[in-house]
This record gives C-alpha cells, structure tokens and sequence, in this order.
C-alpha cells in the first residue's frame, strides 16, 4: 500500500542559496524540515514530515531560479524510505543518514556514520554511586580505545515491567543521576520515555531518547518524541513484523523528527518456549533496515540473552550484519549483580566489555572491508 500523502523532493542547482532559502522557508511555514542532500551539480531538497500543506502550495516553486525539478514522490513510509517512486516511475534512492548526539564533552556522536557506536551502561539508575562508576568506566574504556567520541551511556529511569509489583524505576530521581553522569563525564546518555505527557520534561534532560519494545506502538508517545526534536532510539516490538517497525518510526518522522535509530533487540518466537533465550534475535532484520531506510540501525545483544555470558556472543554475531551501534547493559562490579532490580542476570561486567569493544575494533579493520564488500556496501 502506498501512503496517500506523498513527499516532495525538489532538485537545485548548487549555488542557489536563495531558492533553497525560499524553499526552507515556505516548509517552515507549513510545519515541516528540509533536509538537503549534496550532490555533484545540484542538491536534493527533502521535505520532511506531513507534506500535505507544503504540497497544496508549491506550486510556484518550479518557476523559481535554479530549480530543475520538483517531484512528488510516493513510498510506504515517506519519510524514512530509502526508495522513493518518483512521479514518472522512477526510482529515487537517498542515502542512509547519520544520527547525531553530541556530548557535554562537545564530541558529536554520529551514529550511521560507517563506524560502531557503542552504548553501554546499566539498566536503569539505580544509585548515585552505581551510576557514576559505571559512566567513568565508560568513559576509561572509550579513553583507552580512542573512541570517545562513539561512546553513549545508557540507563533507564522510568522502567516498563511486565509485573505491576516489580520496581519500576526511580523516575525523575533517576535522570537526577543520568545528569551527574554527564557532568562528571561528559558523555551524553540515552534514556526510556514511557508516557507521552512526559516528553517535554525528560527531553529537556536527556540527550537522547528510548521509546521501548513494550512502547513499539504507542503512537501518541511516538508523535511527542516526534516533537520533541531529540535524536530516538525506536526499538522493535517484540512482536513487530519489520514494516510495522518502519511505520512506528515514520510517526516520529512524520512530526519532522528524523533523527531515529532503529534497534533490534529480539523477538517473541517459538525458540523462546524453551527457556535458553528470552528473545529471538533476528539479525537479518538488520539488513532489511539498510535496504528499506535511510536510519541508522543498532542490535541490543543483552535483552534476546537474559544471561550476561550469552552477550558477548550476541554482540559479536551482530557485527556480521553491519550494524551501526550496540547497546549493551553493564554492571559496574560484580557484587552488584545481586543487588540489582531490573534484568540482573544480563548485566555484563565492564571489564568483559572492554574487551568487546577492542573485539570490535579489531573486527572493524580486519573484516570490515571484505564483508562490506560481498555485502554489496
Ligand atoms: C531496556 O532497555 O532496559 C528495555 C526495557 O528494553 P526493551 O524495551 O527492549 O525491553
Ligand atoms: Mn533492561
């Protein structure tokens, strides 16, 4: 099925500044973003979110100098399609696109951007302490391995549990914590958002946000995110055929938010009746992302493991699919484990996952090149 509002892309020859200037501007004027695609001789001008204002008033655009086409496009999802149908049936393909997050220690992040984003960090911010070493380590193992600036601390504070009577997080305390991470590090850190009504406030704090498996398809909470402009983790729902997944995003998208990772984090199958894992990692899924969608795709070794010495495994098995990122739950110390509310028993150790990362580095350079390569990429 093909969205009944179809975007624009409009082609200007470089060196326009003053079309594209109009251009941005009547998009701001209707709601929506441009994002602006370089190429050889002209740019490609993407008109994000609901276009249908834009549309109904661009007709005069085509008149303007420097403009050589103005094509309204059609594709499942819009905004976040790699392939658009132009209106003369041929194909568009747009390049995948970088998220960027930038820290307090003013590295930007760019996540999609060729090289592996590692995330990392408890659960959630269960004590001050808990969480400053944990953010400290991070930053002493991007430090060590020379890559701070792909670092990203994890932790959640508003904490969806299949049982009421389960600890459900420390709330606003908990991003109290996440805070004084960043401040003692400088590492910018990701976060759960659960209630729509919420957004604005943890958005205000956090420096990117999560909206979980559980959440794959609360839609008022995705169009809040949405507004809130801030780069998103979309995770999948565990029970989410991949172009479901691809709608809940173009939600965010379509508030002019395309600042989306993707994150494959495990599903509900057959395999997991028999108790040696708790979600099915579908690592082809990754893949399909790349093909179908400009975002950024990450993996969750830890949720599809439940037990800290499948992680490592997970994490490794990912890196076969090219993916942009992992997230990973850590534990500070291991006399914690026992101490901790929320999925204990996949905590891995940071020393273990320091050696993960120099793993994937080592993975970067050595197989990198020839698997991009048969991949086609
Ligand atoms: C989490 O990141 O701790 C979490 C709850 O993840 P998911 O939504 O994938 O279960
Ligand atoms: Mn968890």
């Amino acid at each position: 099925m093909v969205d009944a509002s179809p975007a624009m892309i409009i082609e200007v020859e470089k060196g326009n500044e003053t079309t594209l200037q109009q251009i941005r501007d009547l998009a701001v004027r209707c709601g929506n973003k441009l994002e602006v695609e370089d190429g050889p001789l002209f740019v490609t001008a993407w008109v994000i979110g609901d276009t249908r204002a834009f549309e109904s008033r661009a007709g005069y655009l085509s008149g303007l100098p420097g403009v050589r086409h103005a094509w309204t496009v059609a594709a499942d999802y819009k905004n976040i399609a790699r392939v658009v149908r132009r209106q003369d049936g041929r194909a568009h393909i747009r390049e995948r696109r970088p998220v960027e997050v930038r820290g307090l220690d003013g590295l930007v992040r760019r996540i999609g951007a060729g090289k592996h984003i590692f995330m990392c960090g408890p659960d959630s911010a269960q004590d001050l302490e808990q969480v400053l070493a944990i953010a400290k380590l991070a930053r002493s193992v991007g430090e060590r391995f020379g890559v701070l600036d792909r670092m990203i601390l994890r932790g959640g504070a508003f904490k969806p549990r299949t049982r009421p009577t389960d600890w459900r997080g420390h709330g606003m305390n908990g991003i109290t914590m996440l805070d004084a991470a960043r401040e003692e590090t400088g590492l910018p850190y990701v976060t759960e958002v659960m209630d729509h009504n919420l957004v604005p406030e943890i958005a205000a704090h956090a420096d990117m946000l999560q909206i979980g498996t559980r959440n794959a398809q609360n839609f008022d909470l995705h169009e809040a995110v949405g507004r809130s402009h801030k780069p998103v983790i979309l995770k999948r729902g565990f029970g989410n055929e991949a172009e479901e997944w691809f709608y809940a995003a173009e939600y965010i998208a379509n508030q002019g938010n395309l600042d989306i990772v993707l994150c494959e984090r495990g599903m509900k199958t057959l395999y997991t009746k028999g108790g040696y894992c708790r979600f099915h990692p579908d690592f082809n899924v990754i893949t399909h992302v790349r093909k179908r969608t400009i975002l950024p795709v990450i993996f969750d070794p830890s949720h599809p493991a439940g037990d800290h010495t499948i992680v490592g495994q997970n994490l490794i098995a990912s890196l076969g699919y090219l993916v942009d990122g992992t997230i990973t739950e850590t534990l500070h110390e291991e006399g914690f484990r026992n101490q901790q509310l929320c999925d204990a028993a996949q905590a891995l150790d940071m020393d273990k996952y320091a050696q993960l990362v120099e793993a994937v580095l080592r993975f970067e350079d050595s197989v990198g090149p020839a698997l991009r390569a048969v991949s086609g990429e």
